[in-house]
């Protein structure tokens, strides 16, 4: 059964991701360890003044990099938005800055701490702010699938390629394996790469990404494309299985992206006849597909940005920044494609107590939530990553 006419249902969560956010430790995972220190009050009428004060303490030796699904009082303060491959080259482009403050998601500040040198400190103003996609990789369970593809005979001729939106870990073991780290703007140069070079491509961690590329933009037929899911023995697939596909796309997903449904879409035709539907390829196979326009973050705010005054546009993607481009271009129509509110809550947790508990103790001269890689690790993730920078 391939990945795309199946029901699609939410996969279980690994055992990292039962912790609770904020509760417990896992430093092995993206997410559930402690946020230390006294945490401003959110009532505070002072933040936003005690931030920008820090800020310019801190002068050039501080970098703030931030996510365009930060919320507003967050973003304000930072001197570069985008998308997590914009930020990662930011980051590197900035070698004088020693703290690099990435107000975003645990595998960003990883990214950002391998591309940046050894002196340059990555901080991340919440620990517990990590993805629930990149959790549904987990080292072990990558390493058990590639050691079933090499009793099946087919790990030689199978190349894996992860999203960025993984952990320094897997980008590691992508590197080691002669694989390469996309993002959702390069997915099918990566791909396409790949097939060069192997039959097949084990795809992590995002299913939707690498089925809707597979599909849609190489044209490899979805009967090729095979679900591995880490929580069943021998990844649900037989060997046979595993060594006719494709495209072995992992069980992961964005716990954000997954939420808009087909009829979503639908729904909002009807209610708005000449809407257009703009949404990232994190969604679901059978929405991009009723969609009229599919891209990355930076996409959907170029295509926003172009688009003619008095157009509609249901976009799905986070919360956020729907809300930030309605109020950017108030003489559009945007909405959110989904009725219900869809933030991403690990994105969500650097808020501005966050922010200035975190400036405020680096101006101090103490260094807080600090992420680091291991050496090894970050030379083999470093490697994936610079294949990535190299695709033609
Ligand atoms: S939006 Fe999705 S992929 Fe991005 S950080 Fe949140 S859970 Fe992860």
């Amino acid at each position: 059964m391939d990945g795309v006419t199946e029901t699609w249902t939410e996969p279980s969560s690994t055992g990292a991701a039962l912790l609770l956010l904020g509760r417990g430790t896992d430093p092995s995972a993206e997410r559930g360890v402690e946020c230390p220190g006294e945490l401003p009050a959110p009532s505070d009428p002072t933040l936003v003044e005690r931030a920008a004060r820090a800020k310019a303490a801190l002068g050039d030796r501080l970098f703030i990099l931030g996510h365009h699904y930060q919320r507003d009082e967050v973003i304000q303060f930072a001197d570069v938005t985008g998308d997590s491959f914009k930020l990662a080259r930011e980051a590197a482009a900035r070698p004088d800055a020693e703290f690099i403050v990435f107000c975003g998601v645990h595998f960003m500040a990883e990214s950002a701490d391998i591309l940046t040198s050894d002196a340059q400190k990555v901080v991340l103003p919440d620990l517990a702010a990590g993805c629930s996609m990149a959790d549904m990789a987990v080292l072990s369970q990558v390493e058990t699938a590639w050691e079933l593809l090499e009793d099946a005979g087919v790990a030689d001729s199978t190349v894996p390629i992860t999203y960025m939106n993984s952990s320094a870990d897997i980008k590691g073991f992508v590197g080691r394996h002669h694989g390469v780290v996309c993002t959702s703007s390069n997915a099918k140069r990566a791909l396409t790469w790949a097939f060069e070079r192997g039959q097949r491509v084990l795809f992590l961690p995002d299913q939707h990404l690498g089925r809707n590329t597979a599909i849609l933009e190489m044209g490899i037929d979805a009967d090729d494309c095979l679900l591995y899911d880490p929580h069943k023995p021998g990844g649900g697939l037989t060997a046979q299985q595993l060594g006719q596909a494709k495209m072995l796309l992992w069980r992961g997903h964005c716990s954000v992206h997954g939420r808009f449904t087909k009829s979503s879409v639908d729904e909002i035709r009807l209610r708005v006849p000449d809407v257009n539907v703009l949404v990232h390829p994190e969604c679901r196979f059978d929405v991009v597909t009723a969609a009229d326009y599919v891209g990355s973050t930076e996409y959907i705010i170029k295509i926003i940005d172009a688009a003619p005054a008095g157009s509609a546009w249901a976009v799905g993607t986070e919360l956020n920044l729907v809300r930030r481009l309605a109020n950017a271009h108030p003489d559009k129509q945007i909405m959110f494609l989904e009725r219900n509110v869809c933030y991403c809550s690990t994105m969500n947790r650097i808020d501005l107590p966050h922010l200035v508990w975190t400036l405020e103790e680096l101006a101090a001269g103490r260094l807080v939530n600090q992420i680091t890689v291991d050496a090894d690790t970050a030379h083999h993730a470093r490697v994936a990553l610079d294949q990535m920078l190299a695709l033609p």
